[in-house]
């Protein structure tokens, strides 16, 4: 249950340099954003990788949270590189608890990311709970919100119906339209793609238990770009 959590009002209320001192003064706020994000596999693989783009997870089970905080602690202090010029390593990651069905543009400003994923997200399997899906009409006019033209979403399930559902309503929505793969790949984001596929937790269980993973991205477009 989520009754416990605070909401920022506006993101100009939240404090990001608490999040990212290296950062501080900067005005910055994250790019991008990992929705569910689990463990925080996803962001510990990638903060090494764009070290000067601010990344956040959201998670909503406390311990599940505190883990991913205390485990981006212990890295910026193991990997810090005495007296090196440049900010030491996952300085650009955080975490937030929260629910990120509720308020997400209290979070973000609005078109401040490139980059939402959601990585194999709970199925809600039974019809009556599709409605706690974290894909949904009025969801995607938030997500759409935040995202920046040219900005991506990215999902990855092993349940195929979540990944139809999710697909067929992501293409339907006005400022949304399909990327391939190897669109991504050619426009330079092969390192995202291959930790989305094999960085988060729920992914190495899906291959241990050899499952199949589906794949879909979507970019965010201007809304004169679709007849
Ligand atoms: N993305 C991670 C991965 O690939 O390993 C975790 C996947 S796990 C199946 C789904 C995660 O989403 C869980 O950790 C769950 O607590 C979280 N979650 C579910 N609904 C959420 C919500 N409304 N807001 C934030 N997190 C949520």
């Amino acid at each position: 249950s989520d009754h416990s959590l605070d909401y920022p009002t506006s993101p100009q209320a939240l404090d990001w340099d608490e999040h990212y001192p290296a950062f501080s003064g900067t005005g910055r706020s994250p790019e991008f954003a990992d929705i569910g994000c689990g463990f925080g596999g996803l962001l510990i693989a990638l903060a090494p990788l764009f070290p000067d783009t601010l990344m956040l997870g959201m998670e909503i089970r406390v311990q599940v949270s505190q883990y991913v905080k205390d485990r981006i602690a212990a890295l910026r202090i193991t990997s810090a590189v005495p007296s090196s010029p440049t900010p030491s390593p996952y300085q650009n990651v955080s975490i937030v608890r929260a629910n990120a069905m509720k308020f997400l543009p209290n979070f973000f400003p609005k078109h401040s990311l490139s980059a939402l994923f959601f990585l194999f997200p709970d199925p809600h399997f039974k019809s009556r709970k599709h409605k706690a899906r974290i894909i949904s009409p009025t969801l995607l006019a938030e997500y759409a919100y935040v995202l920046r033209p040219g900005g991506i979403i990215y999902t990855i399930t092993d349940v195929r119906d979540l990944h139809e559902w999710m697909k067929s309503h992501i293409e339907v929505f006005q400022l949304f339209e399909s990327i391939s793969e190897d669109e991504l790949r050619q426009e330079g984001k092969g390192a995202i793609l291959d930790a989305v596929y094999t960085s988060t937790e729920e992914g190495k269980k899906v291959e241990r238990n050899g499952g199949e993973k589906w794949l879909a991205c979507f970019k965010r477009i201007e809304p004169t770009r679709k007849a």
